[in-house]
């Protein structure tokens, strides 16, 4: 699978701590770069047949239809696409404009990811982001009547300017819109935002943990009593629309990150990143650079994330499985610091996978840290 950051995006959303710049003086040169690293970097990927492909920004809908086909079809130069590939274009609904939905339609982009966050002006406002509520709710319906129908929308719960009933009206527009797959997250305060500086200065109240709780609760049981299922923390789908690109993240696949800042993973041990910045990623791979870092991965990181990524999942991670891949030492300590937890219910066991009970979804991450091995 391949994924590529397109760093772009007409203005900076409050919340976002994301690599992209709103100048798009250095497209053209990214442009050219993305494509110059598809050929340094083609045979890091033994697999040569493409089930994914993601577009991720930033906002990759800033890109024409025709520039976004020219790097699929300079990926077509050393890849084939499988013939049920699942090409992902995360969109902004301010972006799907008729003509601009008309032309995706007839390319091979086959799935998109809106960023709508909410169907309120006033939680949009906040967010500062560049679309309203009828722009969004209009972006769907145009995709869908043009045959786009395989669409996921990003929703984020617990504003400040929301509550529990405009949070209800929001997941109805998911069920009436006929959306089949949801993405969503709470809001959360990230160093260096807008947002950031808004609670320290005491412009708004930081979002409160409890109501977050209730929304959260409240969303996945109202979307399975509407045939989704909850098949990771933040993600919804109806049957057939699970994200193959991010379920195969989450099976340890591994995938080629193309573009600045983007990640990659071989599969074993190694993971890598290029550079946050979009002059410095042009020049150096226009120069047959690669401007990455690479992290070799311990046995205790890959433990550790196994965990933290497997435990977000509805399926959980493969006892056995660990059995296979991590030492003696490894599973002795598994086994020590599960046991407390399969006690007291936080963790359970079934047909051979560790899982989280739903009830404690809301406090995963917490739960799996404290498995985490510390060398
Ligand atoms: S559009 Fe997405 S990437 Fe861009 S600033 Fe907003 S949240 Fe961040």
């Amino acid at each position: 699978m391949i994924y590529i950051h397109i760093p772009f995006c007409k203005q900076k959303c409050s919340y976002c701590n994301f690599h992209f710049s709103t100048s798009l003086h250095s497209k053209d040169k990214v442009l050219e770069a993305l494509c110059k690293e598809i050929d340094l970097r083609k045979d890091e990927l033994q697999n040569k047949t493409l089930k994914t492909l993601y577009f991720g920004g930033g906002t990759p809908s800033m890109l024409s239809v025709d520039e976004l086909k020219k790097i699929m079809d300079h990926l077509l130069i050393y890849f084939d696409f499988s013939h049920d590939i699942e090409i992902t274009l995360e969109a902004n609904p301010d972006d799907l404009t008729s003509a601009y939905v008309k032309d995706l339609s007839q390319s091979s982009i086959n799935r998109l990811s809106i960023g709508v966050q909410s169907f309120f002006d006033a939680d949009l406002q906040l967010m500062n982001r560049a679309h309203n509520a009828s722009q969004a709710d209009a972006a769907i319906k145009r995709a869908q009547d043009s045959g786009l129908d395989n669409i996921s929308i990003d929703l984020i719960y617990g504003s400040p300017t929301s509550n529990l009933e405009l949070w209800k009206k929001n997941l109805n527009k998911v069920v009436e819109l006929q959306v089949p797959h949801l993405s969503s997250y709470a809001l959360t305060i990230e160093p260096k935002t807008a947002l950031n500086q808004w609670v320290n200065s005491g412009k708004i109240v930081a979002p409160n943990e409890a109501h977050q709780n209730e929304e959260f609760f409240w969303m996945s049981q109202f979307l399975k009593e509407h045939g989704f299922e909850h098949y990771e923390i933040s993600n919804f789908a109806l049957p057939g629309f699970q994200s193959k690109h991010n379920s195969a993240y989450w099976r340890y696949e591994p995938y080629l990150g193309l573009g600045p800042s983007a990640h990659s993973y071989n599969g074993h041990n190694e993971r890598s990143w290029n550079v946050s910045n979009n002059i410095i990623y042009a020049q150096n791979i226009l120069n047959h650079q690669l401007p990455l870092e690479r992290e070799m991965l311990t046995e205790s990181d890959r433990y550790n994330e196994a965990l933290m990524i497997g435990l977000r999942t509805k399926i959980g991670v493969c006892v056995e499985g660990f059995k296979n891949q991590f030492s003696e030492k490894i599973l002795t300590y598994f086994q020590k610091v599960i046991a407390p937890k399969l006690d007291s219910g936080n963790l359970i066991i079934e047909n051979g996978f560790l899982k989280i009970p739903e009830k404690h979804w809301f406090m995963a991450d917490g739960i799996a840290s404290d498995l985490f091995f510390v060398e």
